[in-house]
């Protein structure tokens, strides 16, 4: 089928642009088909599908005017593995995102892998429902890959399912930079780790959590605590509203042969524990920030749009006196400028001296195309503060 793009969107779609919003249209149309992208003078522009999910509703895949179907994939999977090639190689690290939607030309599919097993997550039911071609050209490609699981980020029913091969152990242990990760890859749309923040892991271990007082906000399975422990962080702080963090982050701890005596985890909500910390006088030299970007709970809803200024006074309440601050965030729609500005506003009505000392955005095995620069939607900023 052929699909018109109005005019702005045709340009955008020359520039490589590949997320095809509601307004493109010149008609409002759907399909369960690949389609065909055209100006409005029926020239070819690009192909790829309408499914609307989180935003957009549709990708193109190709500027070329091939045929998308096994073989297609095939390409797009072999020139993705490749330019995994320095994480294949390297052993320290076992886990690590192998398809990034559009940064491989593949918009509403990512995968994961996890040791010798894969993690697939469909964003749209257009892309799902050509499942059957992309999973055989998957397995020629990846015929090392014995099991995978599926995720699916549409819809309301369930969201997991196993999807061919192998079951994985539960839980599956991975490594990266060599510290040991408990990994559950059948359990809801998460698996216990957040494989873009490899490199700020990367960083605690490798020296920046060294002999200090850590306190992990917003913690979940406690990873980045387990990350700085494994460093040398003297005592940790793991800090979640979820009931299940708890087992979650001994569990991390344990398979890491960590005593949990230096390791203290708080089910609680953030603001409550800052309240908590204030009150007994507790001061820590690292604090790390890593919040949901939108996230309701009984009392309130958190933003990190209207609350990640709160959050960066609250932790310099707490901050020994000379002490650092990493806060991240993976608002898709909040700039790199905005959120240094959210931060850097909060600093200095605080009275403190700052200085950003280093930053982290993806890493590289989340590939962004140059033309979709908003695929790179972490943000990590490390702080010293004086006070
Ligand atoms: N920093 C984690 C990932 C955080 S995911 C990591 O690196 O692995 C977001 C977490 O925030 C979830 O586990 C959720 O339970 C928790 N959360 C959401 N609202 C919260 C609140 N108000 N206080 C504490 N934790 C909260």
């Amino acid at each position: 089928m052929k699909v018109t793009v109005k005019k702005q969107a045709a340009k955008k779609i020359k520039k490589g642009y590949p997320l095809i919003q509601t307004e493109d249209l010149k008609k409002s149309v759907t399909s369960n088909h690949w389609v065909t992208f055209v100006d409005e003078t029926d020239q070819f522009l690009a192909r790829g599908y309408l499914g609307k999910q989180n935003k957009g509703i549709g990708w193109v895949l190709t500027a070329n005017d091939e045929p998308i179907d096994e073989a297609f994939f095939q390409k797009q999977f072999r020139t993705a593995k490749e330019k995994r090639r320095v994480y294949y190689q390297e052993e320290q690290t076992t886990a690590f995102r192998i398809v990034n939607g559009p940064g491989d030309h593949l918009g509403g599919l990512t995968i994961d892998l996890y040791e010798n097993f894969a993690v697939f997550s469909w964003y749209n039911e257009t892309l799902f429902g050509k499942k059957a071609e992309i999973i055989a050209a998957f397995q020629k490609i990846f015929p090392e890959v014995a099991g995978a699981y599926e995720k699916y980020r549409f819809g309301t029913g369930e969201v997991s399912n196993q999807l061919y091969g192998k079951k994985a152990p539960e839980p599956l242990l991975i490594k990266e930079n060599n510290v040991s990760y408990a990994v559950y890859l059948d359990e809801g749309l998460m698996t216990g780790i957040f494989l873009d923040q490899k490199e700020v892991r990367g960083k605690l271990t490798q020296g920046l959590a060294t002999g200090k007082k850590v306190l992990n906000m917003f913690s979940y399975t406690g990873a980045f605590s387990v990350a700085a422990a494994m460093g040398g962080a003297t005592e940790t702080t793991s800090v979640d509203l979820a009931k299940r963090s708890r087992l979650k982050t001994e569990e991390q701890f344990s398979i890491n042969g960590l005593s949990s005596d230096q390791q203290k985890i708080y089910v609680m909500d953030t603001f409550a524990y800052f309240n908590y910390a204030k009150k007994k006088n507790l001061t820590f030299d690292l604090v790390i920030l890593d919040p949901p970007s939108f996230a309701r709970n009984k009392k309130k809803v958190f933003s990190v749009a209207k609350d990640y200024g709160s959050l960066i006074e609250n932790s310099v309440d707490i901050l020994s006196e000379k002490g650092m601050i990493l806060a991240s965030t993976n608002a898709e729609n909040l700039s790199v400028t905005k959120f240094r500005q959210t931060i850097e506003t909060s600093l200095i009505n605080k009275g403190v001296s700052f200085e950003c000392v280093q930053s982290f955005r993806l890493p590289s095995d989340y590939t962004v195309s140059k033309a979709y620069p908003e695929g790179n939607y972490l943000k990590v900023f490390l702080y010293q503060i004086e006070k």
